[in-house]
């Protein structure tokens, strides 16, 4: 399935999407009850937006290998975890408002896992069982504040740096997809999540080591070989194989929220 998460008729819905049309569900398709209503919508008249408002955001860094040898870093034996703030999500065709447009800004294409129920020590065994489906993330990065401050939260957590959507595919293997980022159409990164050095499930079995993760939280699980920056002008896609293509036009404005 692909869930959505929409705005029509000045409400903000939620609702099943195939090919085309998408039908409405009752509430949250992950707290709430989700039955389907007798309403549908095309897609081409509504807004998709973040298809879901997450309590926390964890993200994962150097995990792919490309990655790590690009940024001259050591393969980590663990997942290296950090947070950045929720309130950094936009969705679909929203603008990446770049906060500093003269610093470089990095895009990272990153297939993130939604969680669908509490989640707290959870073995490696039974780690897909939490997992609510899968979904694609820009974790948008200042490499200049990432550089001087020596972490992650403010090179991270600008308002629009975490692009999210634009559906949540629950049928996916997110161990085995491919991952595709482009710049104005130039293919900038291409890999497939097989390539991943700590798997989906190993992920989540670490981070709930830590933390309890909350229905809707997200954890972004890093990004393949071949970032690079971004300007304002430039128009960024990353597709994900079974869940589609997230869009976002990057300006020098200032975020409209
Ligand atoms: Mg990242």
């Amino acid at each position: 399935m692909k869930y959505v998460r929409f705005e029509a008729n000045e409400e903000i819905m939620f609702g099943v999407l195939e090919g085309e049309f998408i039908t409405q569900l009752d509430g949250n398709f992950i707290t709430g009850s989700a039955k389907k209503v007798d309403q549908t919508f095309n897609l081409a008249d509504v807004k998709l937006l973040a298809p879901v408002e997450p309590g926390q955001v964890v993200a994962i860094g150097l995990n792919y290998k490309g990655h790590a040898e690009e940024m001259g870093k050591e393969l980590p034996e663990e997942p290296m975890m950090f947070m950045v703030s929720p309130t950094a999500i936009t969705g679909d065709g929203e603008e990446i408002c770049l906060k500093n447009p003269d610093h470089r800004t990095d895009y990272e294409g990153e297939i993130a896992i939604v969680i669908g129920k509490e989640a707290k020590d959870v073995k490696k065994e039974e780690a897909l069982s939490y997992v609510f489906g899968y979904t694609c993330c820009n974790d948008v990065s200042d490499r200049i504040l990432q550089k001087k401050d020596g972490q992650f939260t403010r090179a991270k957590s600008f308002p629009t740096y975490k692009p999210l959507g634009p559906v949540i595919a629950t049928d996916i293997d997110g161990n085995n997809v491919a991952i595709k980022l482009t710049v104005n159409g130039e293919v900038r990164q291409d890999s497939n999540t097989n390539d991943l050095i700590h798997d989906i499930e190993s992920i989540v079995a670490k981070v709930t080591e830590v933390m309890t993760l909350n229905p809707g939280d997200i954890i972004i699980t890093g990004t393949p070989a071949g970032v690079g920056p971004l300007n304002a002008g430039d128009e960024v896609t990353i597709e994900i194989e079974g869940i589609g293509k997230l869009t976002n036009p990057v300006s020098s404005r200032v975020p409209v929220k």
